[in-house]
């Protein structure tokens, strides 16, 4: 879990943009997957965020791993200060969950 260990390291200006993590296309795919987004609600007991978006966007995706199944969790935030809407997909198979990580970052599903 390296990169969770970095992501809650105090950076310098330098490394923070150095450790910019993948943005999301601002501009889905014109064919882009519709996913169904949840409100928030605790799955499992000890979620873990494995992988996560850049936090210099207003939307955060996160790709989070509890009780044997994964979904991806979208942090959605009006402006930079404002508390995040947070919505969930529902948890799925590490694979599925996988392809579906890979195809929020193309904006292949949204
Ligand atoms: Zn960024």
């Amino acid at each position: 879990m390296a990169a969770a260990v970095m992501h809650q390291t105090m950076l310098s200006a330098t490394e923070g943009y150095a450790d910019h993590g993948p943005h999301v296309p601002a501009h889905a795919h014109p064919r882009a997957e519709r996913l169904r987004w949840q409100p928030y609600t605790a799955h499992v007991d000890r979620a873990r965020e494995l992988r996560w978006t850049c936090a210099c966007r207003l939307v955060m995706y996160f790709l989070v791993v509890g009780g044997g199944r994964a979904w991806v969790r979208c942090e959605r935030r009006r402006h930079v200060l404002a508390q995040p809407e947070v919505t969930e997909t529902e948890p799925m198979l590490y694979p599925d969950a996988g392809r579906l990580w890979e195809r929020i970052l193309l904006g292949r599903a949204r």
